[in-house]
């Protein structure tokens, strides 16, 4: 493996994930959902995000297919101005209709495929020519799709920083958080190498 010296953080929650309202739901699908293989349409934009119960009260967690949601004062250790540059941000919403002013969703203005083993998954879908992937082995991003961003959306929930903003989370310990390591490699180890993602 030909590992770049820069190392990258995917930071992902744990435990319970959220659902949105069967409403919002229902239209959301109509949407943003390609109904091929129930997969995200991605366009770039900010989502509100109506849930069907009060947010979870953790740093980070997520609505799965859909979007995230971060606590404003985990957002505060990486600087909310700085997140807003590489993040469209939108409204969170609990099931009496009430905007929560301690939270935020979040989506990538830019992202990176998190990639994996020869066993990964892949699928172009018949119905709209979308990428559909799923890493499969030890996680890695690949070199030459980085920018000089610090902080991207990925394919997995949650998002990917580097190792400066990495810190400054870490100056503080935050429940059902998990970092996970991603190094940067040259090549890709799934057999895709034309993958345009
Ligand atoms: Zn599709």
């Amino acid at each position: 493996m030909n590992l770049d010296r820069t190392v990258y953080y995917h930071v992902v929650h744990m435990g319970d994930r959220s659902d949105l309202t069967r409403e919002y739901e229902r239209a959301f699908r109509d949407r943003w959902m390609c109904t091929k293989y129930w997969h995200f349409l991605g366009e770039p934009s900010a989502i509100d995000l109506y849930l069907d119960h009060e947010p979870h009260n953790t740093p980070l967690n997520t609505v799965p297919l859909v979007a995230g949601y971060a606590r404003i004062d985990f957002l505060q250790t990486i600087g909310i101005d700085l997140f807003r540059e590489h993040f469209y941000i939108g409204r969170v919403v609990n099931d009496k209709g009430v905007t929560c002013d301690d939270f935020v969703s979040f989506r990538g203005k830019h992202w990176l495929l998190i990639r994996g083993n020869e066993r990964s998954t892949y699928r172009r879908c018949e119905a709209c020519g979308g990428h559909l992937y799923f890493p499969i082995g030890d996680h890695y991003l690949l070199a030459d799709r980085l920018t000089d961003a610090p902080l991207y959306g990925c394919n997995l929930g949650g998002f990917i920083a580097d190792e400066e903003v990495y810190k400054r989370i870490t100056n503080r310990k935050w429940e059902l958080v998990e970092f996970v390591e991603l190094p940067v490699l040259d090549k890709p180890q799934d057999g895709h190498d034309d993958l345009p993602l």
